[in-house]
């Protein structure tokens, strides 16, 4: 595989990820990164359970993840008037461990720059794949081909977008938004509800966290000035601090709104083309998105160095592995327990909060959910014989 060329689209989690196991498995590797640089910060992200835990061991990530680790935080549930509902525990949230995106994506850059090539600042425009190889357009850079093309640039691919069709025809809009945002304010961590909204300050997702129930809504993407109306519009009228908040919108600093939503595409790849994390499997709350681009990473680049270089036994051999374990990410979304459409659903959801054996079991599942994975051994990727 010395001789191989892989190019990969997004330099977050599962783009990094990828390319370590890549350039230890002998590819040449170039990872291209719409943003100008490694995207810092953002919002916290978890790995559960025995799978997530064992890919990191491999990757020899494990102990500086803990070191990074933000998680375990308890978020207190408040009325109108700040009057503690119930607790939501760190657990649920924050998993085993929680890193910030931007601290994960960092350690995974520093294991990476001195194996591949990083280009920042560029995106492809197109994408012509043949029989021997995929011929790439970008933005900036002169053109190059290249032996497979890795679309892990998250929920709103471009790869996915380029080689297997519009985004709409893969992106299913879950019902509800979301926004986060550093207002400023200092408060512990508190979460208030009204039907159909939701609002966090001080959690562990973000310094202001937003999730709102709305019809799809028709704005670019990139207009932070349309996202802060857009959120100041969702949250007029409502109680608690939220006037505050939606006061000092006009200054928010890193401010980001997005729908939930869920990736659904029929294959994982199409010729020399292939998506993985979010790119394949993203669902925006879903939960696990981040244990599934770490372990989606080890399995891609398994089957590849498996297969010696025949990319189609290979990306079939990937989808067959995973699919299954992907299915969480398509068991609904997050939005309408974070913001329950109704006061009689935000006590319910309150209530379980209550209920030590209910919060237990639903703990339980997510565990099983994290682990439903045969791993399989990779000796060309790990250099040892032991499989889990
Ligand atoms: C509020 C919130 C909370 C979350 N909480 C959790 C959680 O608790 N646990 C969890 O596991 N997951 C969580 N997630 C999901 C998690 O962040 C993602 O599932 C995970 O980061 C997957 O990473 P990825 O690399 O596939 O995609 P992303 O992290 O989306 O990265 C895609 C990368 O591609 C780049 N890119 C985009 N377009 C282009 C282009 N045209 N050309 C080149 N590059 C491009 C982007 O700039 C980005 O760097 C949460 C997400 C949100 C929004």
């Amino acid at each position: 595989m010395k001789n191989t060329t892989v190019l990969i689209s997004g330099a977050s989690i599962a783009g990094p990820a990828l390319a370590y196991w890549l350039s230890r498995s002998g590819h040449a590797v170039t990872v291209v990164e719409r943003a100008p640089a490694l995207r810092p910060g953002g919002q916290a992200v978890d790995f559960k359970g025995e799978t997530h835990r064992v890919v990191l061991e491999r990757m020899g990530i494990l102990d500086e993840v803990r070191r990074r680790q933000t998680g375990g935080t308890d978020q207190t549930i408040v009325d109108a008037d700040g009057r503690r509902l119930a607790v939501m525990p760190g657990e649920f949230t924050g998993g085993d461990i929680e890193i910030l995106r931007g601290d994960l994506s960092a350690l995974l850059y520093e294991r990476t720059e001195g194996e591949c090539e990083y280009v920042f600042g560029d995106s492809l425009t197109s994408l012509t794949d043949t029989a021997g190889g995929v011929h790439v357009t970008f933005e900036r850079g002169a053109p190059r081909t290249f032996d497979l093309v890795v679309g892990a640039d998250g929920i709103h691919s471009n790869v996915r977008r380029l080689a297997f069709g519009p985004e709409s025809d893969y992106v299913r809009f879950l019902g509800h938004y979301y926004a986060l945002a550093d207002l400023g304010v200092d408060s512990g961590n508190m979460m208030y509800n009204e039907p159909g909204r939701m609002v966090a300050i001080g959690g562990p997702k973000s310094p202001a966290f937003f999730v709102f129930a709305s019809e799809r809504l028709d704005y670019d993407r990139y207009d932070v000035e349309r996202h802060k109306r857009i959120l100041a519009d969702a949250y007029r009228g409502m109680g608690w601090r939220v006037p505050e908040l939606v006061a000092r919108l006009p200054e928010a600093r890193d401010l980001y709104l997005d729908s939930i939503s869920r990736v659904e595409v029929d294959h994982y790849a199409r010729g020399r083309v292939v998506l993985l994390g979010d790119a394949a499997y993203g669902n925006t709350l879903g939960g696990f998105g981040t244990g599934l681009a770490i372990v989606g990473a080890y399995v891609l680049a398994g089957e590849l160095a498996a297969a010696g270089g025949d990319h189609r036994t290979a990306f079939r051999a990937y989808e067959e592995a995973f699919r299954s374990y992907a299915r969480v990410a398509g068991r609904g979304g997050a939005g309408p327990f974070l913001a329950p459409a109704t006061w009689r659903g935000i006590r319910m959801r309150n209530w379980i909060f209550k209920r030590r054996f209910l919060l237990w079991t639903m703990l339980r599942m997510t565990d099983r959910f994290a682990t439903d994975i045969k791993l399989k051994d990779y000796p060309a990727l790990t250099g040892t014989s032991t499989a889990t």
